[in-house]
């Protein structure tokens, strides 16, 4: 049983392909068998994982389009445990052609049901919209994970993803549920630590424990093609990504225990 999780946001650079890459390193690290998914036209998952885009021919853009089997698309990385599906941008094709299909929200759901996958965990680094390409991902999730950073315009629009998730939930899939992760946080910022708990008394236990805080090292790991737990093991990135492979653990055994 694969327990599928969506990384989503509509705004760019809030951490979320690199929550969805050092996340799965670190629930690799674990012994856990990870596939990840990249469905952004801009492929950055993929690079960080060595693939150049414009190279790789059997991307996500191919399973989801023309039905090409996810166990085609596959490819090994260097990390322990985990796998991908990359992206190109084909995805831009995808984003404009998928609504014209009857039951478009559900292909990406169909395609991992249909190829059986053998992981424990799949993860999704979605593209920066709320468009067909991300509605496809929280319809085949069990969890949605949305990283923000504690800047003002940041939390509010967490109100498109909030719609987005009662419309999918409606529509499509009744049990995704979510956590809010804030990332990039600046402890000594003081409109950081405000939001923080203002965040905290919206979301409650709707947001993660674990915050991940700014570390360069996290911005220079996926330019030499490694993830954070190889390229600095012990720096506070490593640090605080292990915890949240711990918590979203935990998690998932409280609420999916036949899953975990
Ligand atoms: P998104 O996928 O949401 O667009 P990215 O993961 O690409 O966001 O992150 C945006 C930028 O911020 C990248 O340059 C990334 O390396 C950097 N970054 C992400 N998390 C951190 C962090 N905790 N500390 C410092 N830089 C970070
Ligand atoms: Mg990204």
């Amino acid at each position: 049983m694969n327990y599928v999780i969506a990384v989503s946001n509509e705004k760019g650079g809030v951490a979320k392909t690199t929550t969805t890459f050092s996340l799965s390193a670190t629930l690799g690290e674990k012994d856990l068998r990870v596939l990840l998914i990249d469905l952004d036209p801009q492929g950055n998952l993929s690079l960080a994982t060595g693939l150049e885009p414009k190279e790789v021919n059997k991307t996500s853009g191919d399973l989801l389009l023309d039905g090409l089997p996810a166990v085609d698309c596959i490819r090994k990385t260097n990390m322990k445990n985990v796998d991908i599906i990359p992206a190109n941008n084909r995805m831009e094709v995808v984003e404009q052609s998928l609504p014209v299909r009857l039951n478009y929200a559900l292909i990406l759901r169909e395609a991992i049901q249909k190829a059986h996958l053998d992981y424990d965990f799949i993860l999704l680094d979605c593209p920066p919209a709320l468009g067909a390409v991300t509605l496809n991902a929280l319809s085949a999730s069990n969890l949605l994970i949305i990283p923000t950073q504690a800047e003002y315009f940041s939390a509010y629009a967490l109100r498109d993803m909030m719609a987005l998730i009662r419309k999918v939930r409606r529509e499509f899939n009744p049990q995704l549920a979510y956590r809010i992760l804030i990332t990039l946080l600046d402890q000594r910022n003081r409109t950081h630590r405000t939001i923080r708990q203002q965040l905290q008394q919206t979301f409650g236990v709707g947001l993660f424990d674990t915050v991940i805080e700014i570390d360069t090292r996290l911005r220079e790991s996926p330019i030499v093609g490694m993830p954070i737990t190889q390229y600095r093991p012990n720096s506070r990135g490593s640090q605080q990504y292990r915890m949240l492979a711990q918590e979203l653990v935990q998690y998932v055994q409280q609420t999916n225990p036949q899953t975990a």
